[in-house]
């Protein structure tokens, strides 16, 4: 392999744990290869213990910034020295980016989400959306799709323990954007057969669907889904969920997390260089 690390070439990192089977690497690595960017990608084993000096190390070291996983995108926001609108109102930072020493935390899971729209030519813009789940990837969409100005999002949780907590928290991305935003109980589903019948996207952002749930779905009734709703799950592995499979045998156009995974990563990478993510080399790897 050819050597093409200088004195010159500068770093970027993703800080999380467990790391190894990141991909991020892999797609960063072959951006900056294949647009001749001096810069180099590396995964670091930092938990919550360390991420405070591993944030530190972007300054001190000149860094180009970094990317974080969970629990470290909720931990970092109080060490950035800017917050994008997206990571303040999500509350989470998955991007840091380095100018001259000022960092600026910010959100790209949900632009990488509304991206992914494009792939199968679905546009929400103006109109109403229902979410199932309201964990750490549904905000991250919550909050982008409303402030990229959708109309309406109904969201639909479980009833357990963080159910009035998320309620307040919806409440606020409500009133600080022109979204109308609603929390209801996902065992309502008369509320639910209604809210995605007036809907053109219905999404899953849970984990059910995938390992260890993988047998199972986040709805029931599949009468509900019309031949033109769009039905999108955030998950990737698998390929096409039993849910994403019950919508596309109903002739919904179907998309699973892989285009969000690939997005906010090509977000990032923009951020960072200011240069397009070559998306048709760069797809193959995570495909
Ligand atoms: P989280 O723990 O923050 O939230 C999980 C959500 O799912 C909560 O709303 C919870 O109430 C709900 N939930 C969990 N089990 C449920 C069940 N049995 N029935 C009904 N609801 C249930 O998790 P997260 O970080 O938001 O991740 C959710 C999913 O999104 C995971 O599958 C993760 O792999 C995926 N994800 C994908 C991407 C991507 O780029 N495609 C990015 C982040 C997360």
């Amino acid at each position: 392999m050819e050597n093409t690390i200088t004195g010159h070439t500068r770093l970027a990192a993703l800080f999380a744990t467990p790391i190894r089977h990141s991909v991020s690497p892999m797609i960063h690595n072959t951006a900056f290869q294949t647009l001749e960017i001096d810069a180099v990608y590396l995964a670091f084993e930092v938990g919550t213990d360390g991420l405070k000096q591993a944030i530190d190390s972007i300054k001190n070291l000149d860094m180009i910034g970094a990317n974080l996983s969970m629990p470290n995108k909720i931990l970092a926001v109080e060490y950035m020295d800017e917050l994008s609108e997206a990571a303040r109102l999500i509350g989470a930072v998955n991007t840091i980016t380095n100018d001259h020493g000022k960092l600026t935390g910010h959100n790209t899971d949900g632009t990488g989400f509304m991206r992914s729209l494009q792939d199968i030519e679905v546009d929400i813009i103006g109109k109403k959306m229902t979410i199932i789940g309201a964990g750490g990837a549904a905000t991250a969409i919550i909050v982008q799709a409303a402030l990229d100005g959708v109309k309406e999002i109904t969201v639909y949780n479980r009833k357990d323990d963080f159910y009035e907590k998320i309620k307040e928290k919806l409440a606020y991305i409500s009133e600080n954007t022109n979204c109308a935003i609603t929390l209801n109980d996902l065992s309502d589903e008369h509320s639910l057969a209604k809210d995605v019948a007036e809907s053109a996207l219905l999404l899953n952002a849970t984990g059910v669907g995938m390992k260890p749930l993988e047998n199972q779905t986040p709805i029931q009734d599949f009468s509900i889904i019309r031949s033109d709703l769009a039905v999108c799950d955030v998950i990737y592995t698998p390929r096409e969920t039993e849910f994403l499979k019950q919508a596309r045998l109903r002739g919904a156009k179907t998309n699973n997390g892989l285009g969000m995974l690939l997005y906010q990563g090509a977000a990032a990478f923009e951020k960072w260089t200011g240069q397009e993510m070559p998306i048709e080399i760069v797809k193959p790897i995570i495909e």
